[in-house]
């Protein structure tokens, strides 16, 4: 019975232990080739009559399953396309039994007569878990990882899972997790049913077992007689409380951008009206729509495949031999080199945190203090582990300290002359074959380099705020920089679990060129006399996570009027909008420079009180009527200008991989990630479409939104950004 990617063994109890180990890879994945072993071994099971039961269990340490390869799913989408155009009806056909197959082969395991336990012993997810869930029982080691990840890349569990956890736990739990696409931890899966044990991993086949020869039903209770939902059926006074609830929540959470979300919530509530094999169907008919929607193409390509290829080190040079980093030294303990010293001592490197005295550097070691303090009591992070991190910072003013360091981020004030007087110190200690980097948000790579010895040395990481959880870090070429310098940046970068994108030397870089368009776009409409709820509504109902204004409050007022000062200091007067500096100056000169100040574009109260829009901002222009507003178009605005702002950057030679726009914008500043990024939603519309909203746009709202010539071309040639711009990339990485 043994096959490629699974064994079978059978004990003298007539239990069959089947292992699922993929002999070439280091995590099992589900591939048409292993659905058609499984298939082949439940048949046997089935047929064999001295087997009584099964355990399905895993072969790798610490992990069952990542889910399904998503590859699969695409390559089955890119079939039905091809076969769409020669005959729509079969090519439909084809991909709804494609999309169908795992989920009736887990239908086949818990309808096929003999009782099939799962034994998760580590992470555990989408289809996998999909599988454990149509197993007759679970048990789980103490330290595994349960989930239904599928809605954050566009798609949703259409193995069943829709169906069987909202059938084990109630309504709303299961909505929320479906939803959400949280990770269980074992007591968690424990409290919502969805496990039926949690043993410490040694235990786990033996426990299996134990289920089995106690009598486990190879019965579902849904495929018996007088099954009852656990929240109730739909129809009745309990369903009346949830589901009108479910349905708001559903357009606050989600503002409708998301087909993956709605059919969720639709496979639920039909399937729950149905009996399991009717239910089944009805979610692999959802799932078939929303495989061919755009959202779940470009959320699949942004999300998943293009993150996973830039966390691999798409970018990194080939040339140059992998690094081991030991030791990196942060100077400026301030606010972001606070940040980075902790994420760098929390993934195991050894920090040197510098700052002008030992006060400022202590206090730069204290953030990581509160941070693996808090971390602690949630239970994330044991004492142990806490004292080891922190046992790796060494906070000093001594530059002798950085020595040792194999990169040195420096971090200190936005001030060109600190920056190079900082630098140079840094020279004079640091170790042959180190690599300087600077965290700086606007200050050219190129002119900072000039400070170093040796400009191949030198490069831009440029960090987030707040570090510890924003996920993108910008990797930036100076016109020197070498292969070296960025094969250790994009190490580093690795080390501590964020995902890179590499750009090349301009003003502004990458994110925060876009970023500042997105608040620009917030000053027009302000200025417009738009209310200023409509435009956080506006931008939240576009699929940005925060309204404009509430992040201009979160980054400082403040900040943006230096920024503008330094533009028009080093642009000319007409870099920046009059009227944006001048409402930019009120808004600064009445103290309101953001929440840091408990008053900006929004008040901040007292807790529990909530922050509100500042009604003063009625009086600075005159107010247009709702009605006279035409609120889609500012949604568009929104996308557009951030967009544009984009596709400026890869005419410029500044981003040259449209998956690191994509990503970039996406975990960067938020952008509305159902569209797959600021390119992605370009190409997604079709260049044809966008150019003509482009103009409209421009000839209402400003030159700004005037396409730029590469998009006219491309629309004229019916291009887009991937596949004018991606292939060539793709061919460099590989
Ligand atoms: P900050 O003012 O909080 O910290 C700067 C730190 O540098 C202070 O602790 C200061 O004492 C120290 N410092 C100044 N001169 C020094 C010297 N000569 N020697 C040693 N230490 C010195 O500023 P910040 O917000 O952390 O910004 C630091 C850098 O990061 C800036 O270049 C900024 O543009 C960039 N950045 C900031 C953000 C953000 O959101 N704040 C985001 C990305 C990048």
């Amino acid at each position: 019975m043994n096959t490629t990617n699974l064994s079978v063994e059978i004990d003298g109890d007539g239990v069959a232990l089947v292992v699922w180990d993929m002999p070439d890879r280091s995590m099992n994945v589900f591939t048409a080739e292993v659905m058609d072993e499984i298939d082949g071994i439940v048949d046997a099971l089935v047929a064999d009559g001295k087997v009584t039961g099964a355990v399905f269990t895993s072969g790798k340490t610490g992990s069952f399953t990542g889910g399904a390869d998503l590859k699969m799913l695409s390559g089955m989408f890119a079939a039905f396309e091809a076969k769409k155009r020669d005959n729509p009806d079969e090519a439909i056909k084809a991909l709804f039994e494609g999309v169908g197959r795992m989920s009736w082969l887990w239908r086949k395991i818990e309808t096929c007569g003999k009782p099939f336990v799962a034994a998760i012993n580590g992470t555990c997810m989408g289809g996998g878990f999909e599988l454990a869930l149509a197993c007759h029982a679970r048990v789980v080691s103490d330290t595994a990882a349960m989930g239904l990840p599928e809605i954050k890349v566009g798609i949703f569990p259409g193995a069943g899972g829709t169906q069987r956890v909202a059938r084990m736990t109630g309504t709303q739990e299961a909505l929320q997790l479906l939803l959400q696409g949280t990770t269980l931890s074992p007591d968690k899966a424990l409290k919502m049913k969805l496990v039926d044990a949690v043993v410490p991993a040694g235990e786990l086949v033996d426990k299996a077992k134990a289920l089995l020869k106690a009598g486990l039903s190879p019965v579902k209770p849904w495929d018996e007689k007088g099954f009852k939902l656990p929240s109730g059926p739909v129809y009745s006074p309990a369903g009346a409380q949830v589901w009108p609830a479910v349905a708001s929540l559903y357009r606050k959470e989600t503002a409708d951008n998301y087909p993956a979300a709605r059919a969720v919530v639709k496979c639920v509530y039909e399937g729950l009206l149905l009996p399991m094999d009717a239910a089944l169907r009805v979610e692999q008919r959802y799932f078939t729509q929303v495989i061919q929607t755009t959202e779940a193409r470009m959320m699949i390509r942004s999300l998943f495949v293009s993150m996973q290829a830039l966390n691999k080190g798409a970018r990194r040079p080939a040339n140059v031999p992998p690094t081991k980093l030991r030791c990196v030294g942060i100077v400026g303990a301030g606010f972001m080199g606070a940040g980075i010293g902790y994420v760098a001592a929390k993934s195991g490197l050894d920090v040197v945190l510098l700052d002008r005295d030992q006060a400022a550097a202590d206090k730069g070691r204290q953030h990581s203090q509160t941070l693996a303090e808090g971390l602690v009591a949630k239970g994330r992070m044991t004492q142990e582990e806490a004292r080891a991190l922190l046992g790796r910072i060494t906070a000093t003013p001594d530059y002798a300290a950085l020595s040792a360091c194999d990169l040195v981020v420096e971090a200190v004030f936005e001030d060109r002359e600190v920056k190079n007087a900082v630098t140079k110190q840094v020279a004079a200690v640091l170790k042959e074959g180190a690599i300087y980097a600077s965290n700086t948000s606007t200050i050219p790579i190129t002119s900072l380099a000039e400070t170093v010895p040796d400009k191949a040395r030198f490069i831009g990481i440029h960090f987030f705020s707040p570090v510890d959880r924003m996920m993108l870090t910008e990797v930036i070429l100076g016109k020197e920089t070498g292969d070296e310098a960025l094969a250790v940046a994009l190490d580093f970068v690795r080390a501590i679990k964020k995902t890179p994108i590499v750009v090349n030397d301009t003003r502004g870089f990458f994110a925060n060129r876009c970023f500042l368009r997105y608040i620009s776009e917030a000053y027009d409409m302000l200025v417009e006399g738009v209310p200023a709820a409509m435009i956080e509504n506006a931008a939240k109902f576009a699929g940005m996570p925060v309204g404009p204004l509430a992040l201009n409050d979160e980054t400082a007022v403040d900040l943006s009027h230096k920024i503008m000062k330094a533009t028009m200091r080093d642009l000319g007067k007409d870099a920046v909008d009059p009227r944006h500096f001048a409402l930019v100056e009120r808004l600064v000169n009445e103290g309101r420079l953001g929440r840091k100040a408990g008053k900006g574009f929004y008040d901040y109260p007292e807790k529990p009180a909530k922050k509100h829009l500042w009604v003063g901002l009625k009086d600075l222009f005159p107010q247009k009527k709702p009605e006279e507003v035409d609120f889609a178009e500012l949604k568009s605005r929104f996308l557009v200008t951030m967009a544009l702002e984009a596709a400026r950057t890869v005419a410029e030679g500044v981003v040259t991989d449209p998956r690191e726009a994509d990503v970039g914008s996406i975990l960067g500043f938020g952008y509305a990630p159902h569209t797959g990024g600021t390119l992605s939603y370009i190409d997604g519309m079709g260049l044809r479409r966008f150019v003509a909203l482009c103009d409209r746009l421009a000839d209402k709202h400003g030159e700004h939104f005037r396409p730029i010539p590469l998009l006219r071309e491309m629309a004229e040639r019916d291009e887009t950004f991937y596949g004018r711009f991606g292939a060539r990339e793709e061919a460099r990485a590989a």
